[in-house]
């Protein structure tokens, strides 16, 4: 099967492509650098640089390229920025995600995996949180991906286009040669490890007067692998749908700290700030639907495996990608 997969260069995408290419897939990566690195991109796949906005390109790639499948991680995945520049978030994640669906429909793609998010339940009433929670987005990411997640049951319905639209909570962990490096950094456990490899003095702590029983947020880390294994059994899902992706395990801010101390035997010193706006208390998935209808079987179940893995990547990479 040929696979398009863009922002293949980028976090997740790099180790679904890896996953795929190991499988014996051929996989073209799509993906504009703009915050992806070339050095990401697996080897073995073909690469095209260009943007989704570019509505020529893309739909004549996908005209010609007689793709079985699309995974569709490029877009912008910023909660912070997206409070204070919504437009780039609505015009990227959603405008330029319909050039994509259009070149789909186009080229006769057969399978669509949509790389969606639990920020689109925003503050959720369970815990875990099923996929029949009410979504209810508290910001402009998780809001255009929301809104893709719409498009794409229009175009479901009106073309055939069958999807599947994946909701991560909290992605972590690495492959062996692929791992996380975004700038700027956001993210707990790679800002945690950039202290542990002294490339920053502390890890602030955003709250811990949250209603949780350290009082630090708590969030379901899930890892890269996984999600790959996820979005290939997506791939071959006979029908359309929406699933969620986590252990069903929380993890405090706190926990993931302490943790990170024990594997790399760093004392990581921690200081306590202000909350961040937009981050609710508590977020974990179920995903019992991912495992009975795709037969998903995550691997690494807890989190101290996640962070390990991460570890023995940002060792290997201290500098992040190169390019
Ligand atoms: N966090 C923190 N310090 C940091 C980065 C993150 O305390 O330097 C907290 C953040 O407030 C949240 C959790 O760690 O409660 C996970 O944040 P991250 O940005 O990794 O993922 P998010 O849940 O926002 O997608």
């Amino acid at each position: 099967m040929k696979i398009l997969v863009t922002g293949g260069a980028g976090y997740i995408g790099s180790a679904c492509t890896e996953y795929l290419l190991d499988k014996g897939y051929a996989v073209t990566v799509f993906d504009s650098l703009v915050t992806g690195h070339r050095d990401a991109v697996d080897k073995r796949a073909e690469f095209l640089e260009g943007d989704i906005s570019n509505r020529e390109l893309i739909i004549n790639v996908l005209k010609k390229g007689g793709f079985d499948g699309i995974m569709h991680f490029a877009a912008y995945s910023l909660v912070g920025e997206s409070m204070t520049n919504p437009g780039k978030y609505f015009q990227n994640n959603l405008g330029a995600g319909i050039n994509l669906l259009d070149g789909a429909v186009e080229g006769k793609v057969k399978s669509f995996v949509f790389s969606s998010t639990c920020a689109t339940y925003g503050e959720p009433t369970q815990i875990p949180i099923p996929e029949n929670e009410k979504q209810s987005p508290i910001s402009p990411y998780g809001e255009s991906k929301l809104m893709f997640e719409k498009a794409l049951k229009w175009y479901s319905s009106i073309f055939g286009l069958k999807y599947v639209a994946l909701r991560y909570f909290n992605a972590a962990g690495a492959s062996k040669n692929f791992g996380e490096d975004h700038n700027p950094e956001t993210h707990l456990v790679p800002i945690v490890l950039k202290v542990a490899l002294g490339k920053m003095k502390s890890i602030k702590i955003f709250g811990d007067d949250y209603p949780t029983p350290d009082g630090t947020c708590i969030r379901d880390y899930i890892h890269i692998l996984d999600l790959a294994q996820a979005h290939e059994l997506a791939l071959h899902s006979p029908r359309s749908g929406h699933y969620n992706l986590g252990t069903g395990n929380g993890c405090s801010v706190k926990e993931i700290i302490e943790a990170s101390r024990k594997i790399t035997g760093h004392a990581i010193p921690a200081e306590l700030v202000g909350r961040r706006p937009g981050d609710p208390p508590r977020l974990i998935g179920c995903s019992d639907l991912a495992k009975k209808e795709l037969g998903w079987k995550p691997r690494f179940e807890n989190a101290e495996a996640v962070v390990q893995s991460a570890w023995d990547w940002a060792k290997n990479n201290p500098e992040g990608y190169l390019s």
